[in-house]
């Protein structure tokens, strides 16, 4: 996919600095579990609600995981989720790995860059040492390129036509891999934010191609996925035009003050946004 200088400049820039083979991807965005990996949201695979970075990664940039498969770092740097430092292996690799890495770690150095971006910045450390172990399945990333689109075929499709990992039916706006791949690789997001694909392909993963496009109306987005949201548009409207406080209201309807809030927030940032947000998608 090419772009052509009519359509690239009106629309939001994706802040993905871009991935080095040899450099380690450690973004200052995503959460780290005690272990030191990243940890990424991910209701759909279980109750715990997160899955640790570099098996995100792999699952939607390497290929499908099966009952013991482990995703290994050839780097020996728990925070990295470069994908080109990934690959799927078992106990075996895993050892070999550890222990090329336990002699190596002297030669860790202070030898990384740090690109910043805003408040955040991604840390990309040198290893000395990548491991070159094979593959027990030899899938290798693609990689990306600014001008290419990038797809895989062993996603499922979401109920509206994006990717997302299998084993559920939901929509984009919930489960879209493109929402992932945006928070693993080109910064935060919240769920009200909507991330379009400025190649106008919504199957495309390419983080070169995403960026937040709007804000999704919180009333609505609510109404529409929270269960916690039980209140019909005739309570919204009547919130918004009660002088009462979100402790009484939020008692009066038998929800959290914070329902309250929202709903007061959301009206607020209605009227004043007239809601013209909307998904980028060109044609190309
Ligand atoms: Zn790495
Ligand atoms: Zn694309």
């Amino acid at each position: 996919m090419q772009f052509s200088p009519s359509n690239i400049d009106t629309r939001p820039h994706s802040s993905f600095v871009g991935i080095h083979q040899e450099l380690c991807f450690s973004p200052s965005w995503l959460h780290r579990a005690s272990k030191g990996y990243a940890s990424i949201g991910a209701k759909e695979l279980g109750k715990a609600g997160t899955a640790p970075a570099h098996r995100m990664v792999a699952m939607l940039l390497l290929g499908q995981l099966f009952p013991g498969d482990s995703v290994l770092h050839r780097c020996g740097n728990r925070k990295c989720h470069n994908p080109y430092h990934l690959y799927i292996g078992g106990d075996a690799e895993n050892k070999r790995d550890a222990k090329l890495h336990r002699t190596s770690g002297q030669l860790w150095g202070n030898l990384y860059q740090t690109c910043g971006f805003g408040t955040h910045i991604v840390e990309m450390q040198q290893p000395l040492v990548l491991s070159t172990e094979t593959c027990r399945r030899s899938l290798k990333f693609k990689g990306f390129t600014p001008c290419a689109c990038f797809h895989v075929d062993w996603l499922a499709a979401t109920t509206d036509g994006y990717p997302q990992l299998h084993g559920h039916q939901l929509p984009a706006d919930i489960a879209g891999a493109h929402r992932k791949i945006h928070q693993l690789f080109c910064g935060p997001i919240d769920r009200y934010d909507i991330v379009g694909h400025r190649c106008g392909d919504p199957t495309c993963l390419n983080p070169y191609h995403l960026a937040i496009v709007g804000r999704a109306d919180i009333g609505e987005w609510n109404l529409k996925y929270d269960k916690r949201f039980k209140l019909t548009p005739a309570d919204h409207a009547r919130i918004a035009l009660s002088t009462a406080t979100n402790a009484q209201l939020a008692a009066d309807f038998g929800v959290h003050p914070q329902t309250i809030q929202s709903y007061r927030l959301s009206g607020r940032n209605g009227r004043q946004t007239g809601r013209n947000y909307s998904r980028v998608r060109t044609t190309t």
